[in-house]
């Protein structure tokens, strides 16, 4: 990151559009001159003012400048945001002007660390608005809301301020044993230790939530030929994606497709029909060895039955094939709208069993969408109002922070008041500003903001 140096970007995705908006961040007198012969140093805090946009002393365009001073501005310094016409070559002229006066091209994610590192963001918040920015399904912007980030924060806050307070109580007792310390007893900071264990094992559970609502959930429909996969995967869909005949052995590849459903994103696969082996041709062998390893690498498996008629051979050899696999299972008794002649062998092999007809897209989608909440998410946890742990980074660090702490119950237990338990709890210390972002290394911080578009 080049920090200190004027940076710019055009901030608006590249296309034509009615207006791009470049963001620089410093005050460009020489590249945007506003009509009213101000200079843009002249005009007040977050004021709009129309102009003329300069490369080389030429006009090259004429647009609107709104100039925002330190530190009340989202980078926390100086910044002017111009927007122009939204020409493709137009704006890339724009930018090269800014440049031409000094500035360096800003970074992914350039403006947001310097919002972070001027201490404007948190970098809870940082990570929040980088999935909003990323965000496909409204569950999505809900869990990245200002709202949500407080929530989480506040809680962090909680358990800084409680490590923080038994840290100091543990060193007096250590630097002063003989002193009456009030009532502050071994068995309290054992009792306060868990408390602090039991916060910070609440907001882990968070995670797993959080994780189905924006990376979502691989799912494998599978299930013999011609019992309506495709057809369900269509349903899911809202649309014909896949090809839906009565010819056995018409899926041969694998069709995948993220979607919204219910909470969670749902990375949804049909598969071609798992049969006898005999009866396929090559391509359609290769098919079948295709769905065995999308079952193997799958988290949800949508097993599809033929209510319509028994259950046979292929069914039950499909269902000792899915017995093994620990994720869950949902078998959908497809074609409820014909007359029913089939009954699971062994219903215990699933975590839910429904019955749905694929002709009816919306019921079949509503039905699975409750049954895949259910597994996934926690229905007492709402984005957007709990604090949710969002990022895989701030639950790996909470997860050390438990294990510190669990090693500061244990070295109390032993021995009470020790350098080495006060040790565990400077680890835990640590571990929290590592979650919420006061104390992470560059190379975290990089990692996080390349995940970032250029301009934000
Ligand atoms: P796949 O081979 O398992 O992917 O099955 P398809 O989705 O291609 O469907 C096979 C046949 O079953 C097609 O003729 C579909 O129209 C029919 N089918 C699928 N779902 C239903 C359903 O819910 N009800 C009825 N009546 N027919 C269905």
């Amino acid at each position: 990151m080049s920090y200190g140096s004027v940076i710019a970007a055009i901030s608006t995705p590249s296309g034509k559009g009615g207006v791009a908006l470049i963001r620089v961040s410093g005050i460009c007198e020489r590249v945007f001159k506003p009509k009213s012969k101000k200079k843009l140093s002249e005009l007040p805090e977050r004021f709009q003012v129309w102009g003329d946009i300069i490369k080389n002393g030429e006009k090259i365009d004429d647009g609107m400048a709104t100039v925002f001073r330190a530190p009340a501005s989202y980078t926390g310094e100086d910044t002017v945001e111009i927007t122009c016409h939204g020409g493709i070559l137009i704006t890339e002229r724009v930018l090269e002007a800014i440049f031409t006066a000094g500035a360096v091209p800003a970074e992914r994610g350039e403006f947001t660390e310097r919002a972070f590192i001027n201490g404007k963001l948190s970098l809870t918040d940082a990570e929040a608005i980088g999935n909003l920015i990323e965000a496909k399904s409204d569950e999505q912007i809900r869990l990245a809301s200002q709202k949500s980030r407080t929530r989480l924060t506040e809680a962090l806050e909680k358990i800084r301020a409680d490590l923080t307070e038994l840290l100091a109580s543990v060193f007096a007792r250590i630097d002063y044993p003989d002193e009456d310390l009030g009532d502050f007893t071994n068995e309290q900071t054992l009792k306060k230790l868990r408390k602090i264990k039991a916060d910070t094992e609440k907001l882990i559970s968070t995670y797993s939530t959080a994780r189905a609502i924006n990376e979502g959930i691989n799912a494998v429909i599978c299930g013999k030929p011609n019992v309506g996969k495709s057809s369900l995967y269509n349903a899911l869909l809202g649309e014909d994606a896949a090809i839906v005949t009565d010819i056995e052995g018409t899926t041969r590849d694998i069709l995948s497709q993220k979607l919204p459903l219910g909470r969670v994103m749902l990375n949804v696969s049909d598969t071609a029909g798992l049969r006898a082996s005999e009866a396929a041709d090559t391509v359609e062998k290769i098919g079948m060895q295709r769905s065995e390893r999308a079952i193997e690498g799958a988290e949800l498996i949508i097993a599809v039955f033929d209510g319509a008629r028994p259950v046979d051979s292929e069914d039950n050899a499909l269902i000792s094939r899915l017995l093994p696999l620990s994720v869950p299972k949902i078998a959908v008794i497809n074609k409820s709208d014909l007359e029913q002649n089939f009954t699971l062998s062994e219903p215990s092999a699933f975590d839910k069993v429904i019955s749905v007809s694929a002709k009816d897209e919306e019921k079949t989608r509503e039905q699975l969408a409750k049954i895949i909440d259910g597994l996934f998410t926690d229905e007492k946890l709402i984005a957007g109002e709990d604090a949710i742990v969002a990022s895989a980074r701030q639950n790996a660090t909470l997860i050390s922070l438990k294990e510190y702490v669990t090693s500061a119950i244990e070295a109390f237990e032993a021995a009470q008041f020790t350098d080495a338990a006060a040790s565990e709890i400077e680890l835990a210390l640590g571990a929290i500003s590592e979650t919420d972002g006061k104390a992470v290394c560059e190379d975290v911080l990089n990692e996080i903001f390349s995940k970032f578009c250029v301009g934000k």
